[in-house]
């Protein structure tokens, strides 16, 4: 699942206008604890808790774990080497996008965020 993320944590953390971030399953990412600070936020509809994991040295942000989806790990793409295959399919948090960002085409876009639920464990929103 390839996604942007137009909430304005994600426009603060990334010092742009949003996020765009890869669903993997939490249990095949490994993260090096000593590598990556954390810097805690909650969610704005949900109130829980997001672990924003950056690295200690450079400060790029480098995955997002959210409380109320245990099972997934949202990895900041922008972070990634090989950049050439993203191609998202979803875009959240739309209401609170910057009003001269035209939407890519073919997303489907949600004004709020993922809900508990909301993404099936194929990845997928329902
Ligand atoms: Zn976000």
């Amino acid at each position: 699942m390839t996604l942007v993320c137009h909430c304005e944590d994600c426009q603060r953390q990334t010092g742009s206008t949003f996020s765009i971030l890869v669903g993997v399953p939490r249990a095949a990412l490994h993260l090096d604890d000593d590598k990556l600070a954390k810097h805690l936020t909650l969610g704005t509809d949900t109130g829980k808790e997001r672990q924003r994991r950056f690295c200690s040295k450079c400060g790029s942000p480098i995955v997002s774990l959210l409380a109320e989806h245990p099972d997934l790990a949202f990895i900041k793409a922008g972070t990634l080497n090989d950049r050439s295959w993203l191609s998202p399919t979803l875009e959240i948090w739309c209401d609170s996008a910057q009003p001269w960002l035209a939407p890519p085409a073919n997303t489907q876009r949600l004004g709020r965020g993922l809900t508990a639920g909301s993404v099936t464990s194929a990845g997928r929103v329902p």
